[in-house]
Formats: structure tokens, C-alpha cells, sequence
């Protein structure tokens, strides 16, 4: 027996399988997180993580956080990851609004990814620095008028959420204000509560603990009707009552493997995301900070890349009404 027959015939003996041939997850499965800790996306993650480590106890999940350039340095990571399925990618409405901001992107939405499911949707809320004078919605609006040329607004970067929902927001007032670009909301929030940032628009993930403790000022939020089901969002009227128009805006997050990974791993990971959200826990905790978890199509890959692309279309018509540059 040649020296190659006599490894297979002993590998074969020890029950060894080839590593591609070996079932999934067989090492640490990594999530990359576009942004910085402490944010919206962060959160998701965490609550994910910690579902997938009671469904897999023996595998290890690690949160590899990866923020720049709104988010995009991230995905651009995972597109170009191997594809095995131990890396896999949280983003957001970014997918759908990145394509429209930025000249150089590094990837396509559509033909760089294995799509793994939706898995919650979040409306955003306008907030303010705790010291910030207005009370409500007209006082504010009042107020930037006045302060024309000296208001600014954080956000996570060009093609963020917090950065898409401050467009409309300047639509809406029909002025420009000074924005300031932060690695992730979870480190503008700090400034914020620091007072050195005036406004932001975040994702109620993010700003429902604040606006339970009452550090900062909360000024509506951006859903259709009123969150009635959360005791602390439900005293906030919605934007669309308040006046300001075009500010309706949910978020969602999704799950994205690199182009390639086998349609076996693919099935396993969206077994594994299906799982999640039928955690009770999951569910309880994303609602607690008023996002809800999926449980429609788009919890299947064929159904959420549909989704992604009726999104980008959406948003790319509103992004270049709003006359945003395409950065590189
Ligand atoms: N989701 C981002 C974060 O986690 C914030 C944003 O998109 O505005 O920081």
C-alpha cells in the first residue's frame, strides 16, 4: 500500500473525516459587528450570541466589532472572509443605503453575500443632549431656526442608520446642520450624555435605557403609530404627529455569510438563526427596547435578499432627493 492509500485507509479507521467534509460549526463561528460597542447593532449581537450559546453550548461565538466608514469597512471584511461559515456578518439598513453614498465601494450587496435571514426591525427616536433648552418637537424646531449654523447632529457615519434618519430629518426642517460622524451611536450616545453633541437620531435599542433614566431628552419617534407596548416609548408621540414629514424609518438587521459558503452551512445557519428568534428570551429582550424580532418570509434567504433589494431601491430614490455627495 502506497503512503497516500495507508493515511486514507487510516483515517478512515479513526472515523476522521477531511475538514471541509466535517459538520458545522466545527471551530469558533465569528460575528462581525460594523460598528463600534455599546450601539444598536452591539445589542442585537449580544442578545444573538447569547441564544446561539444555549443552542451550541460547545462552540465558541465571538463579537469581532469592525467600525469605519459607516459601516462598510465591516461588510467589506466579511465579503472577502473565507467561506465557511464561521464568519458571518450583522448588518443593517447600511446594506441598502451604503450603495448610494459611497463611489468605491468594495462590495455588492447582491452578489458578494449568502443571505441568512432577517431578524428584527426597530424604529429610531430624536434625541438631544441632556442641557439641550427645547422640550418638544415645535420648541426644537424653533430652536434650530434660531441657532441656524451652530446646531449639529451625531451620527455612525455616512450610510448609518442615525446618518439616513439625520437626511430626513434635515428634509423635514429644510435646514442643514453641522453633522459629526462617530464610529457607532454607542460612542456618540456618550458624547452626547457629555453634553458635546447637540441631536442624534438613534435606534430605540440604543436610547430606551437613557430615556427611562432621563438623561437625555427624547423627542419622538420615527414608527407609524405610538409604541404603546413599551412603557417608556409609549409617552413619546411619533414624529409624524409632531409635524415632521417623511420621518417614518425602521431599521432591520439581518445575517449575511460570504458568497460560497455551502448551501449546507447556509441551511444550518439559518436553522440556527430560526432558533433564536423562537427563543423566548431573544424575543423578550430585543422588546424590551422596542424592537420586535421577525417572523414572517424574511426569515428565509430568498425572501430577505428580496427584501434588501426592494430596500435599496427605496432608499436610493429618498438618498439622492436629499442631495447627499457620494463619498469615496
Ligand atoms: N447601528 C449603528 C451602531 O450600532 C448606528 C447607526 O447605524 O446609526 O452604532
Amino acid at each position: 500500500m502506497n503512503r497516500i492509500l495507508l493515511f486514507s485507509a487510516l483515517i478512515g479507521a479513526l472515523g476522521l473525516a477531511p475538514a471541509a467534509a466535517q459538520a458545522y460549526p466545527h471551530k469558533a463561528v465569528t460575528v462581525v459587528v460594523p460598528y463600534a460597542a455599546g450601539g444598536p447593532t452591539d445589542k442585537v449581537a449580544r442578545d444573538l450570541v447569547d441564544s446561539l450559546r444555549k443552542q451550541l453550548p460547545r462552540t465558541t461565538f465571538l463579537i469581532e466589532h469592525t467600525p469605519g466608514a459607516g459601516g462598510t469597512t465591516g461588510v467589506s471584511k466579511v465579503a472577502r472572509a473565507p467561506n465557511d461559515g464561521h464568519t458571518v456578518l450583522l448588518a443593517h439598513i447600511g446594506m441598502a443605503t451604503a450603495p448610494w453614498m459611497y463611489k468605491n465601494l468594495k462590495y455588492q450587496v447582491q452578489d458578494d453575500f449568502e443571505y441568512l435571514g432577517l431578524i428584527t426591525e426597530v424604529p429610531m427616536t430624536l434625541v438631544g443632549r441632556p442641557g439641550l433648552p427645547p422640550s418638544d418637537v415645535a420648541d426644537l424646531t424653533r430652536w434650530i431656526v434660531a441657532n441656524k449654523g451652530k446646531v449639529n447632529l451625531a451620527n455612525a457615519g455616512n450610510g448609518s442608520a442615525s446618518h439616513l434618519c439625520g437626511l430626513l430629518l434635515q428634509q423635514a426642517l429644510k435646514v442643514r446642520l453641522t453633522t459629526v460622524p462617530f464610529s457607532g451611536t454607542g460612542p456618540a450616545m456618550a458624547a452626547m450624555l457629555g453634553d458635546q453633541v447637540d441631536l442624534m437620531c438613534d435606534q430605540t435599542t440604543n436610547t430606551t435605557p437613557q430615556i427611562e433614566s432621563g438623561t437625555i431628552k427624547a423627542y419622538g419617534v420615527t414608527s407609524e403609530s405610538r409604541m404603546t407596548h413599551s412603557p417608556t416609548l409609549a409617552k413619546l408621540p411619533t414624529l409624524k404627529e409632531s409635524g415632521l414629514r417623511g420621518m417614518q424609518i425602521t431599521i432591520w438587521h439581518g445575517l449575511y455569510a460570504p458568497k460560497g459558503t455551502p448551501a449546507s452551512v447556509v441551511d444550518r445557519l439559518n436553522q440556527m438563526i430560526r432558533a433564536v428568534l423562537a427563543d423566548p428570551a431573544f424575543v423578550k429582550s430585543q422588546h424590551a427596547v422596542g424592537a420586535v424580532v421577525v417572523k414572517d418570509a424574511r426569515m428565509g434567504g430568498a425572501e430577505h435578499k428580496r427584501f434588501v433589494e426592494a430596500e435599496t431601491a427605496r432608499w436610493g430614490r429618498v438618498i439622492k432627493a436629499s442631495g447627499q455627495a457620494l463619498t469615496n
